[in-house]
């Protein structure tokens, strides 16, 4: 049994759809941001919180875990730099709380949701696992401390890890069935789609005064099922011990601009956006590209999914949202 916390979120709904074809799966999900609606039938469901001891303990008493896999987080830049007390307790506090659980019951394979937001703002255009992590809010850095936690408790307590590097998910899954949902909506790809759908009267530009070919931000936008396909293999990877601890980039390895990302919307839906270009968002960095060979390297995983599919599939999504 696999179990999966955070499953009812936006990545963690996308894993338990692909996971429940091979595994037998229990999610723990306190629905703070996520919905009951997205998890697959197939798999069991624990409305719970990750800090609430008693509830581990009744998962990991009632169930054989044999991995547990970690989306139950927040994970807004702005939200965590007005409350950071949040994120560090629910992001740091209360993986804590899960991985101490864990050593209790002698689980000792653990697959973790990171971010690109640890690198911070780097200074190279490719970022690799060995670029220097630097975050800039408390998003990221309660992100790298977990990092951090792991590391110990592997040479400490035998723990066997897999941390994956999120570089800008989007997308939706290809049966139409489950998508993104935020509320509030921050995320580009959603924001662009919603206003085509007439949800809002504009969208804005957040800066054309990069340092990038037309100005605006270049992010690596990773379709939410080449997410899924990435932990499958690292999940296996760790119960087959072929890795006992590694960290991965997981993205496209190309750039889009904001500016890219709106007309390929507007080709993709055959509607035309009304955009505004407005002043910076505090904390973008100008380019944020993964490098993803490591993890090509050592478990032949590889993106399949381009920008024009994931647009493709996410409005597949939002114009039938049926949440
Ligand atoms: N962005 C934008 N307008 C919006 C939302 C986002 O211009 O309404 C930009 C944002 O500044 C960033 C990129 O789009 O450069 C991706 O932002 P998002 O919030 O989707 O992901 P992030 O890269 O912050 O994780």
């Amino acid at each position: 049994m696999i179990l999966v916390v955070g499953g009812a979120g936006y990545i963690g709904s996308h894993l338990v759809k692909e996971l429940i074809k091979t595994k037998e799966v229990v999610v723990l999900d306190n629905l703070s941001t996520g919905f009951r609606s997205l998890v697959d039938n197939k798999a069991l469901f624990v409305e719970g919180d990750i800090g609430n001891v008693e509830v581990l303990n009744r998962i990991f008493t009632e169930y054989k875990i044999e991995a547990v896999m970690h989306f139950a987080a927040n994970s807004l830049v702005g939200e965590s730099v007005k409350n950071p007390y949040k994120y560090y307790q629910n992001n740091v506090s209360s993986t804590l709380n899960l991985l101490n659980t864990m050593i209790r019951y002698n689980v000792t394979n653990f697959i973790f949701s990171s971010t690109a937001a640890t690198y911070g703002i780097p200074d190279v255009d490719i970022i690799d696992e060995s670029t220097s992590t630097n975050p800039i809010n408390p998003y990221g850095k309660s992100k790298l401390m977990v990092e951090e936690i792991l590391e110990d408790f592997s040479n400490a307590y035998s723990l066997n890890y897999v941390i994956l590097r999120y570089f800008n998910a989007a997308g939706a899954h290809n049966s139409g069935d489950i998508g993104e949902n935020h509320n509030p909506e921050t995320h580009l790809i959603p924001i662009i789609l919603r206003h085509l759908l007439g949800e809002t009267e504009s969208i804005s530009v957040f800066g054309t005064d990069y340092n990038t070919e037309d100005g605006s931000c270049i992010r690596d936008y990773i379709h939410v099922t080449d997410l899924s396909s990435a932990h499958i293999l690292a999940l296996n990877a760790l119960l087959d011990k072929k890795v006992e601890r590694s960290t991965y980039n997981l993205g496209n390895g190309l750039g889009y601009s904001v500016k890219e990302v709106i007309k390929t919307c507007e080709n993709v839906t055959k509607r035309k956006a009304n955009v505004i270009e407005t002043e910076r968002r505090l904390g973008d960095p100008a380019r944020l590209v993964a490098s993803s060979t490591k993890i090509f390297d050592e478990l032949g995983w590889k993106a399949r999914y381009d920008l024009e599919s994931i647009i493709t599939s996410a409005w597949k999504w939002h114009s039938q949202n049926k949440l």
